[in-house]
C-alpha cells in the first residue's frame, strides 16, 4: 500500500509546526518531492496531493518520465554533465547543481538557442567533502562574477547537500554557514544575481535546515519511502 498521501500531509504539518515555532510563514518554504527511482504513476499520485515541484538527479530519469508526468515544475538537483544540458534545457524549471563555469556557459548557450532564460542555483560544497560536487566557498565570488555575464542564466540562490550524519544536529553548522554566505551575497546587491532560494535540507535534516534559513527543501524518502535502486 502506498503512503504517499499520509507522508505528504505529515511533512506539511511538520513544516507548519516548525514555522510556527520559529516565526516563519510556512508558505515561504518550497517543498520539492525528490522522485529519483520513483515511477510516473507514484509521482502523479504525489502531484494529486498538491506537490508542484519535483526533483530528479539524473537526466535520463527526467527524459524517461517527462511525457508521463502531469504538468509540473521539474528541478534538476543532481550532478549535470555538460554534454547532457541539451536534453533538459526545455524541460526543467530550475537547475540546482551549477558548480563550474563550463556547465554554466553550456546552459547559457542552450537556453539562448531556445530563447529562454533559466533559473539556476549555485551548488556549494560547504563541508568541503572530497566526494561531493559543488564549488568551494572561497571561489564563490569569482564564480558569481562570471555567471553575471551570462544573459540566459538567472542566478536565484544557493544549494548544498550536507554530509549524511546519523545525528542531523551535526550538520547545523554547515547550514548556518550557508545562510551566512547567502545573506552576504544578497547584501552585496550584485547586478543580475538574486539570492531568493536557499535549497538545503533532505529527509534526514530538513527541520534543522529550515531552522537555519532554508526555504527550499528536497525530500525523497520522507514522501515515497525507501528507494529501491533495482526497480
Ligand atoms: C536523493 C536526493 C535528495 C533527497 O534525499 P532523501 O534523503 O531521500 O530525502 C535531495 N537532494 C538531492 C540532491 C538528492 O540527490
Amino acid at each position: 500500500m502506498s503512503h504517499i498521501k499520509e507522508n505528504i500531509v505529515h511533512i506539511q504539518k511538520e513544516i507548519q509546526a516548525l514555522c510556527r515555532d520559529i516565526g516563519k510563514d510556512p508558505q515561504e518554504i518550497h517543498l520539492i518531492a525528490v522522485t529519483k527511482t520513483i515511477d510516473a504513476s507514484r509521482i502523479n499520485e504525489a502531484i494529486a496531493e498538491g506537490i508542484v515541484n519535483i526533483g530528479e538527479n539524473k537526466v535520463q530519469e527526467i527524459l524517461n518520465k517527462f511525457e508521463q508526468v502531469n504538468d509540473i515544475n521539474w528541478h534538476m538537483i543532481g550532478h549535470l554533465q555538460t554534454n547532457k544540458v541539451k536534453y533538459i534545457i526545455d524541460k526543467v524549471q530550475m537547475i540546482h547543481s551549477v558548480d563550474r563555469i563550463h556547465l554554466a556557459e553550456e546552459i547559457n548557450k542552450k537556453a539562448k538557442q531556445i530563447n529562454r532564460c533559466i533559473d539556476i542555483l549555485i551548488q556549494v560544497n560547504i563541508a568541503k567533502e572530497e566526494t561531493k560536487f559543488g564549488i568551494d566557498e572561497k571561489d564563490i565570488y569569482d564564480f558569481i562574477d562570471q555567471l553575471a555575464l551570462l544573459p540566459h542564466i538567472r542566478v536565484k540562490g544557493l544549494m548544498t547537500i550536507a554530509p549524511f550524519e546519523e545525528n542531523p544536529e551535526e550538520v547545523r553548522i554547515h547550514f548556518k554557514r550557508m545562510k551566512q554566505l547567502f545573506d552576504e551575497i544578497h547584501d552585496k546587491n550584485i547586478k543580475g544575481i538574486e539570492m531568493r532560494y536557499l535549497s538545503m535540507g533532505m529527509t534526514n535534516d530538513f527541520k534543522i535546515a529550515i531552522e537555519e534559513g532554508s526555504n527550499m527543501v528536497r525530500i525523497g524518502t520522507g514522501i515515497f519511502g525507501k528507494r529501491n535502486y533495482t526497480e
